[in-house]
């Protein structure tokens, strides 16, 4: 279905929880008492059930850390099981991937994305408080071998705290078959963030010359490459190279709201609407059709960050 701007709509990302296992700088404060106010399976499968009914063709699992719920298996078989619904994809920290990618793997799961700033244990522990990059990296191998294909690792760059660990990320795109991206810091002020940290991609392919452009996108993120490399490097550039022109996502928050732009605070809530199918259909087709034209990041400091909006 096409939104106001004539732009097809196509793409769902689910945030199932608020909550979080890790504490990332740039991310927002994580409330673990929001628990009660999460959605359940039913609820994610009718709301979500009501978008592919809209032409929704991809859903993507996200958080807070999607791997906290302990019904994340059953979400993902219930989502495959929509009719109409060609990619099932999840967005994970990684910590808990090596034991779930499996059983993931078997509930239909596509791909995941992977989210990693640093490979340094005391850069990682700085960026995210805790001590447990060797899980991630762990979590990277067990989804190449469960297939989770393409394995993509996402990472944020922030001035004077991770940069200098662009190297060794690009660096696995030279080792393994996976893309790294590099995602431009978008500033939350829940995170006490300002755009003077961001590290824009244009400096870092300025940096790293040596890349080469594939002439392709993938999704939002530009793909390039270099001589010996297994796999490929990507920049989405959401604060240098806004692409709302071809923006073709909606996101459900975890307690049943649907936000309709990333950088925009307007929110429907569709939860009172579960077990009406007719009325939920026609507001799922009401939020696609009101999305806004582009995000404000940059007119207006967007007050939460990714944990609550969903990454
Ligand atoms: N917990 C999961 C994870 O870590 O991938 C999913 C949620 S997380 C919010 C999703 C993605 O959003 C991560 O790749 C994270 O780096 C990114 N992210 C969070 N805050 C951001 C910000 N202020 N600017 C850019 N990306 C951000």
């Amino acid at each position: 279905m096409k939104d106001s701007f004539g732009r097809d709509i196509t793409y769902l990302r689910v945030s199932v929880t608020e909550r979080c296992n890790l504490n990332c700088v740039y991310c927002g404060k994580t409330d673990c008492a929001k628990k009660e106010n999460e959605l359940s399976a039913d609820e994610i499968v009718s709301i979500a059930s009501a978008f592919t009914q809209c032409g929704i063709e991809k859903i993507r699992l996200t958080g807070g850390e999607p791997l906290v719920r302990n019904d994340i298996c059953e979400i993902t078989a219930r989502l495959r099981a929509l009719p109409g619904l060609r990619t099932l994809a999840l967005t994970t920290n990684g910590v808990y991937l090596s034991q779930y990618a499996r059983e993931l793997k078997k509930a239909g799961l596509d791909s995941v994305n992977i989210s990693l700033d640093s490979t340094d244990g005391s850069t990682y522990r700085k960026l995210t408080g805790a001590d447990v990059l060797h899980r991630v990296l762990e979590g990277i191998d067990e989804a190449q071998r469960a297939a989770l294909t393409p394995v993509k690792i996402n990472a944020v760059l922030m001035r004077g705290v991770n940069e200098d660990s662009a190297a060794s990320l690009i660096d696995l795109a030279r080792t393994q078959p996976v893309d790294v991206r590099f995602i431009e810091l978008m500033p939350f002020s829940d995170a006490g963030e300002d755009a003077s940290r961001i590290v824009t991609n244009d400096a870092l392919l300025r940096r790293f010359s040596f890349l080469r452009p594939l002439g392709a996108r993938d999704g939002t993120a530009e793909m390039y490459t270099a001589d010996g490399f297994c796999g490929r490097v990507g920049f989405i550039s959401p604060i240098s190279r806004r692409f709302c022109g071809t923006c073709n996502r909606m996101r459900l928050l975890s307690d049943g709201r649907v936000k309709l732009c990333l950088g925009d605070e307007t929110t429907v809530d569709l939860r009172p609407l579960v077990g009406q199918r007719e009325a939920l259909l026609q507001a799922a087709q009401n939020c696609i059709r009101s999305k806004p034209a582009g995000h404000r990041f940059g007119e207006t400091t967007q007050p939460h960050g990714l944990n609550k909006t969903g990454g």
